[in-house]
C-alpha cells in the first residue's frame, strides 16, 4: 500500500494520521518532541496536574468523528460533558456575571448585571447563529482554494460583502451597534481572542464565534484537555500508525513537482504523501528553503501569543469556576498594546482556567490548579523577562483585589509559558497561538491552503493554515486534507 508521512503530532497531525491510515496508507508520524500533542499537552508538578495549552473545548463531534471513521465507539476512548456555566466574568468595576449556557438565562443575568437590553443580547446571539449557518460550510469545512468549492470566485467574494455578514465593519463596531452596552461589548469583543485577533480591527464576521460557545456549547473532556490528544493518539496507535518521537524532520524532499519523502533522524524516508503539521512559515523556511516561498501568505501578521502562569494554589475559591475572566478597565488600550505597540498594557485581562473544579484529582485536597493566562503579542524579540516580571506583579495585585485575598503566599508551585517557550516547544513562528491573525478583512483568504501548488502529494494541516487556529479548525484542516487526497 501507499505510504504517508505526517510531520508533527499536534492535534491536526494526529487527526491526519488517523484519517490517512483509515484510507489505507501506511502512516509514520515524525515528532520533534518526546511526546504527542504539541500545544495540547499536559504536565504534573508537585501534585498539581496542568493542561499546558488549550482549555476551551468546542465542537466535540470533530473528535468523535475520528473514532467513528475508524469504526470505533467514541465513548470507549473519549468522554466529555457539556458545561452549564460557560464562564465567570469579573468586570473591572466589580460587576460579576456568570454566563449560563442557556441563552435565556444568560440574557436575563446579563440584563441584571449590566443593564443591557435583554432582547438585544438574544438578537445578537441569533445573528451569530445565522452568520455561522450561512458561512461555516464555506469557511471551515472546505478548501477555500479549490475552484470546485464554488461556482465562481467573484460571486463568492461579492457574497462576502453582503451587509449582514459584517465583513466591512469591525467586530467592536458590530458589537457596539448590536448591544449598546459597554460591558456586554467587552464580553462579546473577547471572542476575537479565540483566534488571537484584535476586536477593534477584525471584521464583524468573527461574531460567528459566540455561536460556537453559546449555542453549539462548551465542553469539558473527562480527565482534562489532554485526553483529546491522548485518545486520538491511542486510536492512531491501535490502527497501526507508527510514531517516531524526538525525530524532527529537517527537509521535505521534492522532485519534479512531486513530494518524494522527508529527511529525519539523519535518514531519508520515502513517502507518496506528506502531511505537514509544522507551522507553515517554518516549514517553508526550514524544510523547503529552495522551493518558491508564498511570501504574501508567510508575511501575514501573526495572531497574539500568551503568557501563562501555572500556579498550584493552596486554597479554594468557591466564587470561581472552570473558566474565569477578569477584564481590564480599558479593552481598546489592551489590544492597542498587543497589536500596535507589541507589548502588554498595565492592566491586562486575566483568564483563569481551573480544571480541579471538574476533576478534583488535578490538585491536592483543598487546593486548585490555576492556569493563569494573559494575551500578549507574538515574539518580536521583546525583553520578555522584564515584561513577565511586571505582568506577574500586576496580575497578582489585580486578582488579590478582585478576590479579596493576598494571593502571592498562596502560590505553592509555579511554572511559566511565554512566546519564546511556545515557539521552542511547538516550533510555532513567533510563538503565535493561532497561526495568522484574523485582523484583516479578508484574512480568511490569506491563510495557506491545505495543499501545495508546487509539489503534488504535499499537504498542510494545523492551526497555521486554512481554516485557522484552535482545536476545531485544526481538526477541520485534517478533514480537508483527507478530502483532497483521492
Ligand atoms: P501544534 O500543537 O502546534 O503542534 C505541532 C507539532 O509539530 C508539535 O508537536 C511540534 O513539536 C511538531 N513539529 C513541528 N515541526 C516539526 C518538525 N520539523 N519535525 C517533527 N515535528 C515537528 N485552541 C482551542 O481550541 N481552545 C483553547 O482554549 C485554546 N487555547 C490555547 C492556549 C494556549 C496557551 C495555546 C498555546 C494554544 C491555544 N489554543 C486553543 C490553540 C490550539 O492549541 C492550537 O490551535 C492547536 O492545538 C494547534 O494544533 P496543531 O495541530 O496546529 O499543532
Amino acid at each position: 500500500s501507499a505510504s504517508a508521512i505526517v510531520i508533527g503530532s499536534g492535534i491536526a497531525g494526529l487527526a491526519a494520521a488517523v484519517r490517512l491510515q483509515v484510507k489505507g496508507y501506511r502512516v509514520t508520524v515524525f515528532e520533534a518532541n518526546a511526546y504527542p500533542g504539541g500545544k495540547l499537552s499536559q504536565f504534573e508538578q508537585d501534585g498539581f496536574l496542568f493542561d499546558a495549552g488549550p482549555s476551551l473545548f468546542t465542537m466535540p463531534r470533530l473528535v468523535d468523528e475520528l473514532f467513528l471513521l475508524a469504526g470505533k465507539n467514541p465513548k470507549d476512548y473519549f468522554r466529555y460533558k457539556r458545561l452549564d456555566t460557560l464562564c465567570h466574568y469579573f468586570f473591572a468595576d466589580g460587576t460579576r456575571l456568570n454566563a449560563a449556557a442557556d441563552e435565556e438565562q444568560f440574557a436575563d443575568a446579563a440584563a441584571l448585571a449590566t443593564g443591557v437590553d435583554k432582547t438585544k443580547v438574544l438578537r445578537h446571539l441569533r445573528k451569530s447563529r445565522y452568520i455561522y449557518n450561512t458561512t461555516a460550510d464555506l469557511f471551515i469545512s472546505r478548501s477555500l482554494h479549490k475552484a470546485s468549492s464554488y461556482l465562481r470566485w467573484d460571486t463568492f467574494v461579492s457574497f462576502l460583502k453582503l451587509p449582514f455578514l459584517n465583513v466591512m465593519d469591525t467586530m467592536n463596531g458590530t458589537n457596539e451597534k448590536g448591544l449598546g452596552n459597554d460591558k456586554m461589548v467587552q464580553l462579546f469583543n473577547r471572542f476575537a481572542t479565540y483566534n488571537g485577533s484584535d476586536p477593534y480591527q477584525a471584521p464583524g464576521i468573527l461574531n460567528i464565534i459566540p455561536h460556537l460557545e453559546h449555542h453549539l456549547g462548551a465542553y469539558y473532556p473527562e480527565g482534562g484537555m489532554y485526553s483529546i490528544t491522548d485518545s486520538v493518539y491511542r486510536l492512531a496507535q491501535e490502527l497501526g500508525v507508527q510514531f517516531r518521537f524526538e525525530t524532527p524532520v529537517t527537509q521535505i524532499h521534492i522532485r519534479n513537482n512531486r513530494v518524494t519523502g522527508v529527511e529525519a533522524g539523519g535518514q531519508t524516508h520515502a513517502a507518496d504523501v506528506v502531511a505537514c503539521n509544522m507551522d507553515v512559515v517554518l516549514a517553508y523556511r526550514k524544510l523547503m528553503p529552495t522551493q518558491p516561498q508564498p511570501e504574501t501568505i508567510l508575511k501575514q501578521e501573526r495572531s497574539s501569543s500568551a503568557l501563562i502562569f501555572y500556579w498550584g494554589i493552596g486554597h479554594s475559591f468557591p466564587q470561581l469556576g472552570l473558566h474565569n475572566i477578569f477584564f481590564s478597565k480599558d479593552y481598546r488600550a489592551e489590544f492597542a498594546a498587543i497589536f500596535q505597540q507589541n507589548t502588554v498594557c498595565d492592566d491586562p485581562t486575566v483568564y483563569i482556567n481551573i480544571t480541579s473544579k471538574e476533576d478534583p484529582s488535578h490538585a491536592p485536597e483543598g487546593c486548585e490548579n490555576w492556569f493563569v493566562m494573559v494575551n500578549v503579542p507574538a515574539d518580536k524579540g521583546q525583553d520578555w523577562d522584564a515584561l513577565i516580571a511586571r505582568v506577574r506583579q500586576q496580575v497578582i495585585q489585580k486578582l488579590s483585589e478582585q478576590l479579596c485575598v493576598d494571593l502571592a503566599p498562596l502560590i505553592r508551585t509555579e511554572d511559566l509559558l511565554d512566546p519564546r517557550s511556545i515557539a521552542a516547544k511547538t516550533q510555532s513562528f513567533q510563538g503565535a497561538l493561532y497561526g495568522t491573525s484574523s485582523n484583516k478583512r479578508m484574512a480568511a483568504f490569506f491563510r495557506h491552503p491545505n495543499f501545495s501548488s508546487h509539489a503534488k502529494g504535499l499537504y498542510f494541516c494545523g492551526g497555521s493554515v486554512h481554516p485557522g487556529g484552535g482545536i476545531p479548525l485544526a481538526l477541520s484542516s485534517a478533514k480537508i486534507v483527507d478530502s483532497l487526497i483521492d
